[in-house]
């Protein structure tokens, strides 16, 4: 049996071995391992402990840098399976799944979800929130009554999640706002709608700090969304 010192020592190579390019090996080698594109990882676009004390800095690290990055990779790696897809946009790609190659659909739906729900959540996060647009504020009073209800749909519907998912606001197909939720990586636009805002309830996003008690993170959460970039989206769907 190795010793703890060891094992810890070995998953750290391992960790450290999944991440970086060997030395002295020649970066197509790499490359084969993990495609460079078509995605990319977005950069985090503050620091890491930006939105301390809310999302601390060491999740918002492994969460983006890892879990993300994952994602990323293995949807590139799909992707160079079916070429069929390739100029495609990821939110192209999540709203057509059934021209997807089936032998990589499940893949491509699982990692192309990630990158897409991912890729909306880190800008939608900002220290101190942000204020709704009077636009917005309308069509969420017209929708839910106000600001408040909002914010407590959007809260069952992530505590209503049962294992790994997220809730959202969303536009749905006929152009009002909806509150709803996805399992796993599912993404709103696989139902036509267009999502605005998402809470990430996987464990991945809150169990380093709040462990079992999701309510408190989701309580923090909505203490950091930016509801301006939420506007802008809903001004965009409009178009
Ligand atoms: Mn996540």
């Amino acid at each position: 049996m190795p010793t703890r010192r060891e094992v810890i020592t070995l998953g750290t190579a391992a960790l450290v071995a999944a991440s970086l390019p060997h030395r002295g090996e020649p970066l197509h080698a790499q490359s084969q391992a993990a495609p460079a594109g078509p995605f990319t990882l977005p950069p985090l676009p503050y620091p890491a402990d930006a939105l301390e004390p809310h999302i601390d800095a060491q999740t918002m690290t492994i969460h983006h840098g890892r879990h993300h990055q994952a994602y990323v990779n293995n949807l590139n790696a799909a992707i160079a399976k079916a070429p069929s897809l390739n100029g495609k946009t990821i939110e192209a790609i999540l709203a057509g799944l059934d021209a997807v190659p089936e032998a990589v659909r499940t893949t491509v739906r699982n990692n192309g979800g990630g990158h897409a729900n991912h890729s909306l959540f880190w800008p939608s996060l900002k220290k101190g929130g942000g204020a709704m647009s009077e636009t917005l504020s309308k069509a969420v009073a017209s929708a839910f009554g106000s600001d408040a209800k909002l914010k407590e749909s959007l809260t069952s519907a992530a505590m209503g999640v049962f294992g790994s998912g997220w809730a959202w606001l969303s536009v749905g197909a006929d152009g009002r706002l909806l509150v709803e939720s996805t399992p796993n990586q599912d993404s709103p636009i696989m139902r036509g709608h267009t999502p605005l805002v998402g809470i990430d309830v996987w464990e991945h996003a809150y169990y380093l700090k709040y462990q079992n008690r999701r309510r408190e993170y989701v309580d923090a959460i909505l203490q950091v969304i930016d509801w301006t970039v939420v506007g802008d989206r809903l001004a965009a769907a409009k178009k």
